[in-house]
């Protein structure tokens, strides 16, 4: 069964001519899970590296729920690019993270929430309009928005991509250049692009204690953003430790399993709630 291989994580990228329709067949659930709603929004902590108590933002991650287990989404992302869904997939996800946004601005409104945009789906004329609409369906300050995109979609569509967020940022929405680090595009976007945040990759986290290289470079990545007056995020922060060290190096923000896994968004905003009430 497609699902049961999905969630084995049995797929390779490049899908054999002999798999056409088993292809075909699982287009035809990932439309399916989008258009009924099966996918669910998770909601992962970003936290103050400073002051780590502090809950600056939640990141919006998509799930893909079935036969007891998940689809990752490293499948059926890179799925729905080919197949022509990233737009639906893109624009469900929005919606629910801003839905999510309406109801926790009531009792904490200074926490943002961060979506996930497909290169693909970022150089596309209609995209910026399309954000814009969102933001006045759910009523929400487009300064609590911010969109997270890879540094691929600048070596790619670079002008189409610069032209829509641009024109998202002088709205005031904000822009991180996700996965920072491990994408093949140069620093050539930073020289004329109005990042708000860089999102530093996990492989340069993980291992951070242990190796000294690592460290030099998170150090130069975080003082590179604070030069050009951007916000460092550490993604993939695992160990009390390497926390201690990221808030040494002077990095803003933190992210990982140490301070917060992704939770059902439900469930993340009824947390914080309760947080907020006592
Ligand atoms: P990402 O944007 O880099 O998201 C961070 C990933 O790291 C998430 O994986 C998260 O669960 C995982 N993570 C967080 N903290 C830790 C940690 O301390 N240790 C480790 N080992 N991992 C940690 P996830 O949810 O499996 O998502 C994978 C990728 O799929 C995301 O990487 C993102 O590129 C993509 N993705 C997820 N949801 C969406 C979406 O709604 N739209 C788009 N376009 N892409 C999405
Ligand atoms: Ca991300
Ligand atoms: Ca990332
Ligand atoms: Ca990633």
């Amino acid at each position: 069964r497609a699902c049961s291989r999905a969630v084995n994580n049995q797929y390779s990228y490049e899908m054999h001519r002999s798999d056409a329709s088993a292809t075909q067949y699982e287009h035809e659930r990932l439309v399916q899970a989008i258009r009924q709603n099966e996918l669910q929004l998770y909601l992962q902590p970003i936290h103050s590296a400073r002051s780590p108590e502090k809950i600056v933002a939640f990141e919006s991650l998509a799930r893909w729920p079935c036969e007891g287990g998940f689809v990752p989404p490293n499948v059926f992302i890179p799925m729905a690019e080919r197949g022509g869904l990233i737009q639906d997939l893109t624009m469900w996800s929005l919606h629910s993270s801003l839905r999510l946004l309406s109801q926790w601005l009531e009792f904490a409104p200074d926490i943002s929430v961060s979506v996930n945009i497909s290169p693909l789906f970022a150089a596309d004329p209609v995209f910026p309009d399309l954000v814009q609409r969102a933001m006045g369906i759910w009523n929400v300050p487009p300064e609590r928005l911010i969109l997270e995109i890879t540094e691929t979609a600048f070596a790619e569509n670079a002008d189409a991509v610069i032209d829509g967020m641009m024109a998202l940022k002088r709205s005031g929405v904000s822009i991180a250049i996700d996965d920072f680090g491990t994408g093949y595009a140069s620093f050539a976007y930073l020289k004329d692009f109005p990042v708000s945040e860089l999102k530093i990759d996990q492989v340069f986290i993980r291992t951070l204690l242990h190796r000294q290289r690592l460290q030099h470079l998170v150090a130069s990545m975080i003082d590179m953003s604070h030069r050009l007056g951007i916000t460092a995020v550490a993604e993939g922060v695992e160990d009390q430790k390497t926390l201690e060290v990221l808030a040494s190096l002077g990095c803003d923000f933190v992210q990982g399993y140490h301070l917060g896994r992704p939770m059902l968004g439900e469930t993340a905003v009824a947390e914080l709630q309760a947080q907020f009430i006592d």
